[in-house]
């Protein structure tokens, strides 16, 4: 089978031959369809973070496939089936966080295309309990965004409590930002959708957004404070400076969350003005086998749209500098 491969950090992805792999004691193994490419792959291929993936391994945390084999002792899932493998590609269901909901934070977990080889190929592996069923109706290519940018946001407008009266603002409309716009026009808030491309912005509109702040050409803070402040924020954008206006756009108790991972990210927080308006900074991290179930009803219900671009595997270094360049509409999803 094919696979793309970081060979080394911070070089070009190397298209490889391998076998095909065979699944263990309670794993599966997915002949991938459709793998959605995270900005999360891009920093991985580049080791932006503290915490460094160990080449080679293949990136990509959006694949759904059908699944080809069944591992021993796997009963709930059968040959045939189509299944999502996320970034949470195992957790070990018995610490105070996976018993408590919280499976997201578990610190034994094993992430899938960064700690375990993960969908830019054309065979992967999951553990089975991890495989997401993909209800029927929903195209691979769709579920792949869902897999990833769909759940983080999910979950981001869900530890936001967005209500229907909310003001949210959602920062970087790509991959995620562009599902974050729908989630909080389903919770009913009116949202302000903030880029610096013309597409991006208007792609947020057709989304249902009823704020288009262009931060090449305003202050996202400014525009936010002249609508009363965003109770919810969701920084999206890999960039520090635009994390720090939505923090300056807050109204009084407002809640930032933060999901991109800027290499080196920081935020200063005012501890003044913090305190005296009740605002709080919060981090927020994929979801849930339960939120990804949550995410794949409302897509089946037809209540979201996934936007994508398909390419080949080939392409995967190509599709890195569209991305980087702001050039792709919203994800980009390999056919296999
Ligand atoms: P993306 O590249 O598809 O989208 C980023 C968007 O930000 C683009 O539309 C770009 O035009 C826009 N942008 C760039 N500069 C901006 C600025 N100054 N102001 C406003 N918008 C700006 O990336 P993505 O796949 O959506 O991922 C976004 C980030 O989220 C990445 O850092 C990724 O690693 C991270 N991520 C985090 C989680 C999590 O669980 N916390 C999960 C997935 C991805
Ligand atoms: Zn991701
Ligand atoms: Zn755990």
């Amino acid at each position: 089978m094919r696979a793309a491969v970081v060979r080394t950090l911070g070089a070009p992805l190397v298209i490889e031959d391998r076998p095909d792999p065979r699944p263990g004691p309670a794993q599966v193994s997915i002949r991938v369809e459709a793998s959605g490419l995270c900005h999360t792959d891009i920093h991985a291929a580049r080791g932006d973070w503290p915490v460094k993936p160990n080449p080679p391994f293949v990136p990509g945390h959006e694949g759904v496939g059908i699944v080809e084999r069944l591992g021993d002792d796997v009963t709930h899932l059968s040959v045939g089936q189509r299944v999502a493998v996320p970034w949470l590609g195992w957790a070990c269901g018995r610490c105070e966080h996976c018993l408590s909901g919280w499976e997201t934070l578990c610190e034994r977990q094993k992430n899938t295309g960064y700690g375990v080889d993960g969908g830019h190929a054309e065979m992967m592996l999951a553990h089975a309990d991890f495989a997401q069923p993909v209800p029927d109706g929903i195209d691979p290519r769709e579920a792949a965004p869902l897999t990833c940018a769909g759940v983080t946001t999910y979950k981001a407008v869900k530890v936001a409590g967005v209500g229907p009266t909310d003001l949210v603002a959602v920062s970087g409309i790509g991959g995620l930002g562009h599902l974050a716009v729908q989630y909080a026009k389903i919770a009913g808030a009116t949202v302000a959708a903030i880029d610096v491309t013309d597409d991006k912005l208007s792609l947020a509109g057709e989304l249902g957004a009823d704020i288009l702040i262009d931060a090449r050409k305003e202050d996202p803070a400014e525009v936010l404070r002249r609508h009363g402040g965003a109770h919810a924020a969701i920084a999206l954008a890999v960039d520090d400076r635009a994390t720090e206006a939505l923090q300056r756009g807050l109204r009084r108790g407002g809640k930032l969350v933060l999901v991109s991972l800027p290499a080196g990210g920081a935020l200063r927080v005012p501890v003044f003005d913090t305190v005296l308006n009740g605002t709080s900074v919060i981090g927020s991290i994929v979801g849930t086998r339960q939120d990804l179930a949550e995410v794949f009803a409302l897509h089946a219900a037809g209540r979201t749209k996934a936007i994508y671009e398909t390419r080949p595997l080939e392409a995967v270094n190509d599709c890195i500098q569209e991305i980087l360049g702001g050039h792709v509409r919203a994800r980009v999803v390999f056919e296999m």
